[in-house]
């Protein structure tokens, strides 16, 4: 739907934690009215509609995602099942009660659990201050067919972790650098690289505010199965811990964080394939910065 410059300078000052419900409702409401250009009348009506109840749209948990499966050639796998499979866990962990029993009247926005998908590194939907943040993965391998030389993957590239070999030496990827967007599968013409593994990164403990953090990123690129299962032990860790609505990320200590590192990462696993070359995998992917 359209909108009006006036429309669109206004939702931008609505709170961020809240402008894409805002928004959405917005263009709702403007077309339940009929209306195909949104304009500021429309933004200011359902603005204070929504903020005015919006102690009852809190649930306990924000999830959201980014804007590939609208279209974007970026993503690396479909997380459809994913986005669906991960609201049924939030849901039932019940978290609206956990937190009115914690916080009480004072229950806001700003305490619910976050959780988002991005489906490329691009990360779009900002999954380094969220609580958990997960990222979609493209695991480039090699196969037994020769390398040309072509260098189209080199090219494709964004991160330069793709080294070519001399005299038809298979190219090396640094895992190091690689971001697993899979960029370069799709342009070898001779199928020397292909798809090792399709999964999610996963970061877990970021958040904005007074004491804003970046999550960090478990080593290692996971099934769709394994993100509901540490989005799991999250939740049990969060419910167990956490009093006074304080956030994941306040709560998730370097010792904490380590378990999480002990029960799900897959360092060794991973990083026994770095060398890459014919017939090996390559890196174990997200590099994104943590805390320091
Ligand atoms: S995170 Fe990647 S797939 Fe999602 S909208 Fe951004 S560029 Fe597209
Ligand atoms: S998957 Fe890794 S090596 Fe391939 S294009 Fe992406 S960052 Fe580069
Ligand atoms: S791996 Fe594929 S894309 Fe890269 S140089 Fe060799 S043939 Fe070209």
């Amino acid at each position: 739907m359209e909108w009006t410059p006036e429309a669109e300078a206004a939702v931008k000052k609505v709170p961020f934690f809240v402008r894409k419900k805002v928004r959405r409702r917005v263009e709702s409401e403007a077309s339940e009215a009929g209306k195909t250009i949104v304009g500021l009348a429309d933004v200011n009506a359902t603005q204070k509609r929504y903020l005015s109840k919006m102690a009852s749209e809190i649930k306990g948990y924000l999830l959201d995602a980014c804007f590939g499966p609208s279209g974007c050639p970026n993503r690396t796998n479909a997380a459809d099942t994913l986005v669906e499979r991960l609201e049924v866990c939030l849901r039932e962990a019940d978290l609206l009660t956990f937190l009115k029993r914690e916080v009480g009247e004072n229950l806001k926005f700003h305490h619910e659990f976050r959780v988002t998908v991005a489906e490329c590194p691009n990360a779009c939907s900002q999954p380094q201050i969220k609580d958990l943040g997960i990222i979609g993965a493209s695991v480039p391998a090699f196969t037994d067919e020769p390398c040309s030389g072509c260098e189209a993957c080199t090219e494709a590239c964004p991160d330069d972790a793709i080294t070519l070999g001399e005299d038809e030496a298979p190219p090396v990827i640094d895992g190091n650098r690689c971001l697993v967007c899979g960029k370069c599968i799709g342009v070898c013409p001779t199928h020397t690289l292909t798809e090792g593994q399709s999964g999610y990164c996963v970061l877990l403990g970021g958040k904005l505010g007074r004491h804003p953090r970046l999550a960090e990123s478990l080593p290692g690129v996971f099934t769709e199965d394994e993100v509901l299962a540490i989005l799991s032990a999250c939740l049990d860790f969060y419910k167990h811990t956490s009093r006074g609505g304080k956030r994941f990320a306040d709560i998730l200590g370097p010792d904490d964080f380590q378990r999480f590192v002990e029960r799900f990462g897959k360092l060794k696993a991973q990083s026994s394939k770095l060398k890459g070359g014919r017939g090996k995998g390559t890196g174990f992917g997200c590099r994104i910065r943590g805390k320091s």
